[in-house]
């Protein structure tokens, strides 16, 4: 959970707020064993001149959530509006006043169910919103040798804690060999995604992504993206199959996500990507999202829930 660690007071698990230390799953659970669960990473930016603090596109999060469970064959009696409320009550519990990050599990808690599922627990993790990358500066990637699962065995549309163990792979693979993260392609050898970010590139002036059938989960930040892109910077999204040797030679190449915000790539195999320096179009959009986030920007209201409804 990173060093914001020491901020997290209370879990939400299975319907209590619990101090951290008691909030546990059994080892016997196949949630242990086989990392069975499915899970959402979402994302509240706190306005010091609002006072309040806005959670990000939650019901998307929660409306992908169910997917990832009908998809795993697991149902909860809950409802999006449920999650909001619990999400609220945990986060108002820890009284973040900052950036955080939450964390929303489910997960099979049946001891010694190891391919059945009749019991499922939940729980809800609020923490200060870890910094993945220097966001100003971008990274530098190499492709991995490991290649993305796929609809076949792993859906990567399930956001599944296992499915995690590719992006890991590929993560680990890129700090041994000295770059900051990676880009996996499909085994068919389109690009995909990074362990835990989707992939923009800008080439002749287009911006472009793979589609939501190259690997991807489909991700809140890359929709949001798209809709800023069209609407407020007059930029309709291109969404196609790239080849690797495309982001070589594109003028500018970015990541985005809920952690990863919008993180720029800078290199990619130790090839400059344009002139080696974070790109016009990536900067724009970078500060729409942040503005958007946060609130600064006063449109697209529908996507901030305030947490502590400082206004009611
Ligand atoms: N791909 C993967 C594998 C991820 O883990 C994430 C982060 N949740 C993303 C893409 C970006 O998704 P989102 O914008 O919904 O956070």
């Amino acid at each position: 959970m990173g060093e914001g660690i020491s901020k997290v007071k209370l879990i939400w698990q299975n319907g209590d707020l619990v101090p951290l230390e008691k909030a546990t799953v059994n080892v016997l659970t196949p949630a242990v064993l086989f990392g069975a669960n499915v899970f959402e990473g979402l994302a509240a930016y706190w306005n010091a001149e609002d006072q309040e603090l806005y959670g990000f596109r939650f019901i998307d999060h929660f409306r992908r959530l169910f997917d990832s469970l009908k998809i795993m064959r697991m149902s909860v009696h809950y409802t999006t509006e449920d999650f909001l409320s619990f999400s609220k009550e945990t986060i108002r519990a820890n009284k973040f006043k900052e950036d955080i990050h939450l964390l929303q599990v489910v997960y099979v808690d049946d001891i010694g169910g190891l391919f059945k599922q009749k019991h499922l627990g939940m729980y809800i993790a609020a923490q200060p919103h870890p910094t993945l990358f220097d966001v100003t500066k971008g990274i530098h990637c190499c492709t991995s040798t490991w290649t993305r699962i796929s609809d076949t065995c792993s859906p990567p549309r399930v956001k599944a804690g296992p499915n995690y163990q590719n992006g890991r792979l590929a993560s680990l693979e890129a700090d041994a060999k000295g770059f900051d993260w990676a880009v996996i392609l499909t085994s068919q050898g389109k690009v995909s995604e990074a362990p835990g970010a989707c992939l923009f590139m800008v080439r002749k002036g287009l911006v472009t992504t793979p589609p939501i059938t190259s690997g991807i989960l489909e991700s809140i930040t890359r929709s949001t993206l798209i809709d800023l892109f069209s609407k407020e910077l007059g930029m309709p999204v291109y969404e196609r199959d790239i080849d690797r040797t495309e982001l070589y030679v594109a003028e500018e190449v970015f990541l985005c996500g809920s952690g990863a915000e919008v993180t720029p790539v800078v290199s990619l195999d130790r090839i400059d990507i344009g002139d080696g320096k974070v790109g016009q179009v990536t900067q724009k959009i970078q500060r729409l999202y942040f503005d958007v986030v946060r609130g600064i920007h006063k449109g697209y209201s529908e996507w901030r829930t305030p947490i502590y409804n400082v206004n009611r």
